[in-house]
């Protein structure tokens, strides 16, 4: 393990101990973000080191008594770790609306921690109506004048712009290091994938990337094994999948050519425009996000998920769609359908896997993972032949 992968992955790890560590060592303050949506750019900008909450390993335990069973993973985690005390380190939270269990989320962390600053923000869901600019302005404009607050500092068009290429940068490198994974350049398992893109998401970003610098010079190259069959990997928003989940889709014989997870591909495609004012840069890279790459939470007319998918399975040649469903994940769960039916249609073969934060049948799954693959080795084959 190279030193500069070694350094992600134990931020990636302990994020909560890198940012105690980073706002020891810098006086500065540390803001929690919830996914999907809210710039992290605007964060830094302010000075602070925006870190996008994640779930833990650990199972709910004193948290249960303030939570329904029926919230996702990454929500019963996140009120878990709050009775735990694992963000008593934070100075504020950015909190969006993008889901129903998000909010009663925010409601219990604002009773359970009434000095934390939570800054609350509703960015609109459909994304193509005719207001959507004004409003998306107004939001993180509001946004920006909340951070000023916190910090007692002036938030300058410089500073975020310079913020804005930074983010830029880091993304751009990532799609990279995607790039090479997809035509099989580098040996780089979908673990260490998720570990890249996970510290990226706590990690002060001027560090980030200059580790990823490193990490690229110490890549090993390699070409994927042709008896791989490729696969693409979809769904789970908001939070990383279990290690051992893709750990038994690559040991079933399976190569992960690309994916549109939120720890993953859904974080790094789409950067903003360095060109325009930052808060219309900040707007626009929010309103063209279905543009790019569709999420369950949002609306746009005319754009489909489903679609997207054909198009992105295709174009990545993978040979099989696998989906990674939060359990109890409300948005997710609408849009299945739709992209079942979709694939049935188009012949290409998927599979389901529902998530849970606790404990899986590993075993169970393995084998459904391996048939899986069985069938896709198949269709492929006979479309060959
Ligand atoms: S994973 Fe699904 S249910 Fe959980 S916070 Fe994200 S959108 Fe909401």
């Amino acid at each position: 393990m190279s030193p500069a992968f070694a350094s992600m992955k134990r931020a990636a790890e302990q994020p909560m101990q890198y940012a105690a560590d980073w706002k020891a060592r810098t006086g500065r303050k540390v803001v929690g973000l919830l996914p999907m949506h809210f710039p992290g750019e605007l964060a830094h900008a302010a000075g602070c080191l925006p870190v996008v909450l994640q779930d833990d390993a650990e199972p709910v335990t004193v948290g249960q008594a303030n939570v329904f069973n029926f919230y996702c993973g990454l929500n019963r985690s996140l009120i878990d770790q709050t009775m735990r005390g694992n963000f008593d380190g934070l100075d504020a939270i950015m909190f969006g609306d993008h889901c129903v269990q998000l909010l009663g989320t925010a409601d219990v962390i604002r009773a359970e921690r009434p000095s934390l600053p939570i800054l609350f923000n509703q960015l609109c869901t459909t994304l193509d109506a005719n207001w959507a600019l004004r409003e998306t302005l107004g939001t993180f404009e509001q946004l920006w004048k909340e951070l000023e607050d916190l910090t007692g500092h002036e938030i300058t068009t410089s500073s975020t712009l310079a913020s804005i290429r930074l983010f830029n940068r880091s993304r751009a490198q990532m799609r990279r290091l995607y790039e090479m994974r997809r035509r099989g350049e580098i040996a780089i398992s979908g673990r260490d994938m998720q570990t890249v893109v996970k510290s990226s998401m706590v990690m002060d970003r001027a560090e980030h990337v200059a580790l990823m610098d490193e990490l690229f010079a110490a890549l090993p190259r390699q070409v994927g094994s042709s008896s791989d069959i490729t696969v693409y990997l979809s769904g789970h928003m908001c939070h990383a999948p279990k290690p051992a989940i893709i750990d038994a889709i690559e040991e079933s014989g399976a190569r992960v050519v690309n994916d549109d997870l939120y720890v993953g591909w859904r974080f790094i495609h789409a950067d903003m425009d360095e060109s325009l004012p930052p808060i219309e840069a900040m707007a626009r890279w929010y309103l063209d996000k279905n543009r790019k790459l569709p999420c369950p939470t949002r609306t746009m007319q005319g754009i489909d998920w489903e679609d997207y998918l054909l198009g992105e399975v295709e174009r990545s040649q993978a040979r099989g769609l696998i989906v990674l469903m939060v359990k109890f994940c409300e948005p997710h769960m609408y849009f299945y359908p739709e992209i079942k039916e979709a694939f049935d249609r188009a012949g290409i073969p998927h599979l389901l896997i529902e998530t849970e934060h606790e404990e899986m049948p590993m075993e169970a799954l393995k084998t459904r993972i391996e048939t899986f693959v069985e069938i896709a080795k198949r269709r492929a084959d006979s479309k060959a032949a």
